[in-house]
């Protein structure tokens, strides 16, 4: 059968707010691609791996009936289908394998600058407009406030000043785009992170070592990502304070300097970055030489 397939298939947005993101992140992974605007499907060519370049709204629906092995998307995206799925009695047939470090947004309710706005509840028997109805939905279940529905899949921030709503709900990352639009953030109803999700059908043993392969490399980005290499002289008295300041760093090396018995040298990884302030306290507690460097890759 053509979809059935030993390659491994992933699914990811074509082209918008998660494509880079993504594509970079399985870059990083050790997979060697090329992508061709035009084209639908980009082949890896040094691993058994094919990237599906869809709508992300599509992404969940196409790991659910197993077009797809894994798929890169909102969790905003996969809530909503979820709840979707739960109303209409169908399962979920996908499992969130793991939060991404990218794609960080909210879904919140905003109203004109010019509406007085105590809580939830000013929003009673008003209409909001939304691309997310389900999360809405929920939410305002919740706190027990009805309202009317206007479904728009797309500008949605223009909807009050055209009239069509009184009130929004929708993803904001900055902030700025309901400025713009005159609007104000009022209540944050879902935070969200991009994800990577498999689907619930049984993989061939050699395909679904390779998910699991792919996803212990996406740990490893994340975690370097995440981290820093630190190297700095201390002088010896103040060694445990400075040690103490360094986030994270559970078990540094210290080395001794040639023709200094008065200091070390510290080499450390750091599970946070390290910041200009705690930088200068490490001075402050005698510190020089101080180096902060990104790490590639992690493992083990
Ligand atoms: P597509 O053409 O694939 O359907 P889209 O317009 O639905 O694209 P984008 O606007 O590219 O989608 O957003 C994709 C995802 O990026 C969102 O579902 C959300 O998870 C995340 N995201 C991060 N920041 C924002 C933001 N400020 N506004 C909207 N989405 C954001
Ligand atoms: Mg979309």
């Amino acid at each position: 059968i053509m979809t059935e397939s030993n390659r491994l298939r992933i699914a990811i947005q074509k082209s918008g707010r998660l494509s880079t993101d993504s594509q970079q992140l399985l870059k990083s992974c050790g997979v060697k691609f090329s992508i061709n605007e035009q084209r639908l499907i980009a082949h890896a060519d040094n691993m058994p791996i094919d990237l599906l370049r869809v709508r992300d709204d599509d992404i969940p629906g196409l790991v659910m009936d197993g077009v797809v092995d894994l798929g890169i998307i909102g969790e905003n995206v996969l809530e909503e289908e979820q709840i979707e799925r739960q109303t209409l009695n169908k399962p979920a047939e996908f499992v969130k394998l793991r939060q991404l470090d990218f794609g960080a947004c909210r879904l919140s309710l905003a109203v004109p600058t010019e509406f007085s706005y105590a809580d939830a509840s000013s929003l009673e028997g008003l209409r909001i407009a939304t691309s997310y109805p389900n999360l809405l939905r929920r939410f305002m279940q919740q706190k027990g406030i009805s309202y009317r529905d206007c479904m728009l899949k797309g500008s949605v921030e223009v909807a009050p000043r055209a009239g069509l709503a009184d009130g929004i709900c929708d993803l904001v990352s900055t902030g700025a785009t309901l400025e713009a639009n005159g609007l104000y953030e009022t209540e944050v109803i879902y935070r969200s992170m991009a994800c990577i999700i498999q689907s619930t059908q049984t993989q061939t043993p050699s395909k679904q070592a390779l998910i699991d392969r792919i996803l212990s490399r996406v740990n490893g980005v994340i975690r370097a990502r995440e981290s820093k290499y630190i190297l700095l002289h201390a002088p010896t008295e103040t060694l445990d304070q400075i040690v103490a300041l360094l986030p994270g760093a559970e078990n540094p090396t210290v080395l001794p300097l040639n023709d200094d018995t008065n200091r070390v040298a510290i080499h450390a990884v750091s599970t946070e970055d390290l910041f200009w302030d705690t930088m200068e306290e490490l001075t402050a507690l005698g510190a020089s030489s101080i180096l902060v460097m990104p790490i590639e890759k992690m493992m083990g």
